[in-house]
């Protein structure tokens, strides 16, 4: 049955895993699939084991990452994973996708460190401000170097690496990480199995001092990008977590810093504090000020469309896919208003008028026909047939057409 979705935007995240080929952007959407199905959706499905095989199955039919839009629920959030290619070849696809998520990841090896390939896509991540958090993965193969991989962050992509865990441990002992914001250890010791799997313990005495030296550096780094804390951190005073993740979310979303995160994806170690990460530091659609537009009769005219149901609706196609099992399915983030299954929108691009015929939010291992869908969501439609990638439906009554987005706070250089 249809159902509707209306849900509170502060929980929404719709985000991008960005990395250069071979990284473990996969290894990670799976993990992140597998962590967030489990302890959310998939319910009825008790076992490790039963899970991965649904995984693999649904590698199989190449639904699972191959979807451009995976949702899937994290602690009472919902993350939407957009699909972004990696590929030098697909740079124009990935422009595409940059514009249409709020916040990304990006994936790196911690043996290779930064990539061609990633610089070309923080690049254009920069073009939009894109708050970006880092995550440094593959941990525990021989050579993998966290410091090395943070060095590179600052050279090769001139990026502002705010690090919020160390490494426990090497290689193959690769235990897990120093959260520096808690000034705790989480460690997986033994299989992983799921949920919010990793145990809490003091920072292992060997660590000590190297915690409190990068510590100082969060805080020395925090405080240049954010007052609040730079008044405080002159004056010595003491930081609550909360007010240190709260300055980091506003340092994030400003594109000020990168938080930078390590694991590895490939043993299941740190995938959860990624996600914890991605929910507390990376921007919900209402704090995207609203997309600019312009008329359709006129190119000189401005309009503005905030994230909000009340707002005359308008989506943008971002990219178009072959279903096996629906056939041709449109991919389209809904920046305004309300797409309702079965309405009439109107192409502002090519004039024409298209019926939405049915609507679905697609999951790891479903898809969830809806009757209607709120601003700031991203869904799969059918039926539509005069629509193309970069083309904007709205409201019959309201047209608009889409053009570059606002990120939130974008950063004001004073002379
Ligand atoms: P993608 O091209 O970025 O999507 O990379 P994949 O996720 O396909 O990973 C590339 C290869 O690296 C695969 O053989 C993975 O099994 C492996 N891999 C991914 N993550 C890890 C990790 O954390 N540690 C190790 N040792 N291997 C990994």
């Amino acid at each position: 049955m249809a159902v509707d979705i209306t849900t509170d935007l502060n929980v929404v995240r719709n985000i991008g895993i960005m990395a250069h080929i071979d990284a473990g952007k996969t290894t990670t959407t799976e993990r992140i699939l597998f962590y967030t199905g489990i302890s959310y959706k998939i319910g009825e499905v008790h076992d490790g084991a039963a899970v991965m095989d649904w995984m693999e199955q649904e590698q199989e039919r190449g639904i699972t990452i191959t979807s451009a839009a995976t949702t899937c629920w994290w602690k009472k959030h919902q993350i939407n994973i957009i699909d972004t290619p990696g590929h030098v070849d697909f740079t124009a696809e990935v422009e595409r996708s940059l514009r249409v998520l709020d916040g990304a990841v990006a994936v790196f090896d911690g043996v290779a460190g930064v990539e061609p390939q990633t610089m070309t896509v923080w690049r254009q991540a920069n073009k939009y401000s894109v708050p970006r958090m880092c995550f440094v993965n593959k941990l525990d193969r021989t050579g993998a170097d966290f410091f090395r991989c943070v060095d590179m962050m600052v050279d090769r992509l001139n990026s502002t690496p705010l690090v919020l865990q160390l490494p426990i441990g090497a290689e193959s002992d690769f235990l897990g990480v120093v959260d520096l914001v808690g000034m705790r250890a989480l460690t997986w010791r033994g299989e992983t199995t799921m949920g919010e799997d990793y145990t809490v313990e003091e920072i292992p005495a060997e660590l000590a001092e190297q915690a409190a030296e990068y510590r100082e550096k969060l805080l020395e780094t925090l405080s240049d990008a954010d007052d609040v804390i730079m008044e405080k951190f002159l004056d010595e005073g003491e930081f609550s977590v909360e007010e240190l993740e709260a300055a980091i979310r506003r340092a994030t979303l400003a594109d000020k810093v990168n938080p930078v995160l390590c694991g590895t994806a490939f043993k299941n170690k740190g995938v959860q504090p990624l996600l914890d990460a991605v929910v507390k530091y990376l921007p919900s659609p209402l704090d995207v000020e609203g997309i600019v537009g312009h008329s359709v009769k006129d190119e000189d005219v401005e309009i503005v469309r905030k994230p909000s149901d009340d707002e005359p609706f308008s989506g943008l196609a971002y990219k178009i896919a072959s279903d096996p099992h629906l056939g041709k399915l449109i991919y389209i983030r809904v920046y305004s208003g309300k797409l309702e299954a079965g309405s009439t929108v109107v192409n502002s691009v090519n004039g024409r008028k298209e019926r939405i015929g049915k609507v679905y939010q697609m999951h790891a291992n479903k898809r969830e026909e809806i009757a209607s869908v709120g601003a700031g969501q991203i869904v799969a439609v059918m039926g539509l047939k005069d629509t193309k990638t970069g083309h904007t439906l709205s409201d019959p009554q309201h047209q608009v057409i889409l053009e570059s987005m606002t990120f939130p706070a974008p950063v004001i250089e004073v002379a």
